[in-house]
């Protein structure tokens, strides 16, 4: 498990080392996705940029890069060992079709610190259209999950203007509901005092468990908006990624739920 080691299977592999790594101090890589355009495979190589020395898993995610060329995050980051590298690289790959497509501009979407799932060009922004139109606009076409989304294939239309009473917006709190539909809600008893951390929930599978690198106080849940008191992430999940509800639904591709330390409780389906 030498840090050589991981950094050869990364250039094996074509990957590139970044110059600037602006969230912490360890070498960055990436190279181009194989076949997904604007999309960069990620890999926070662990590997310490002054020492030279592994100081932690290597972080394999997918980025979009947009217009502005700002990269924007598209994945979770998944944490491997030299062992794992190359096959979470390709797992990471294969994500990638999992990922959301904006419908107006074809860029990939990605999560806001809003919590809400948007394009990563903001076209939205140039629409010249009012947020407020979204609650009043009804939506169906967002009902198709990732999955079956990536089942079907892509048609290529020309853009056109749609007009404002029809047109839909990612990030309307009524859109994410109406793709929901099929799910089940799951809730489990957030209190106050509680002291939590977080779960990884992908496919309704727990694939990460931050115990030890998250951990937060409850401050208070009302109606089921949840305020914690984040006091330590030594993990790269962004902020935006953190939970802050006590309800979730099945069947989303990745998203992260609370994991109450103090006490026992569990995540529950209701009707
Ligand atoms: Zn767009």
């Amino acid at each position: 498990m030498t840090a050589l080691q991981r950094k050869a299977i990364l250039i094996k592999d074509k990957f590139i080392c970044h110059k600037k790594n602006g969230k912490g101090n360890t070498l960055i890589f990436s190279r181009n996705h194989p076949t997904a355009k604007f999309v960069r495979v990620v890999v926070d190589s662990g590997i310490d940029k002054t020492t030279g020395k592994i100081v932690s898993k290597a972080g394999v995610k997918l980025c979009y890069v947009n217009r502005q060329k700002s990269w924007r995050e598209i994945t979770g980051q998944v944490f491997t060992t030299n062992t794992g590298l190359v096959k979470t690289i390709k797992a990471q790959e294969a994500a990638e079709k999992f990922v959301k497509t904006c419908k107006h501009c074809k860029a990939k979407k990605f999560t806001a610190k809003t919590g809400n799932v948007v394009c990563s060009n903001a076209c939205w922004t140039a629409w010249g259209g009012k947020k407020k139109g979204a609650s009043t606009t009804k939506k169906s076409s967002q009902k198709t999950t990732a999955q079956k989304k990536a089942a079907t294939p892509k048609k290529k239309k020309p853009q056109k203007v749609t007009p404002k009473s029809q047109r839909t917006y990612p990030a309307s709190k009524k859109s994410q509901k109406s793709s929901q539909k099929k799910s089940q809600k799951i809730v489990a008893e957030i209190l106050p005092g509680d002291l939590v951390t977080v779960e990884e929930i992908e496919f309704d599978k727990i694939t990460n468990d931050f115990t030890g690198s998250i951990l937060g106080v409850v401050m208070k849940n009302t109606t089921g908006a949840v305020v914690v008191n984040w006091t330590a992430n030594t993990s790269d999940l962004p902020e935006w990624d953190m939970p802050y509800t006590d309800t979730y639904h099945t069947g989303r591709r990745r998203h992260y739920r609370f994991k109450v330390l103090s006490r026992k409780v569990e995540w529950t389906k209701v009707a």
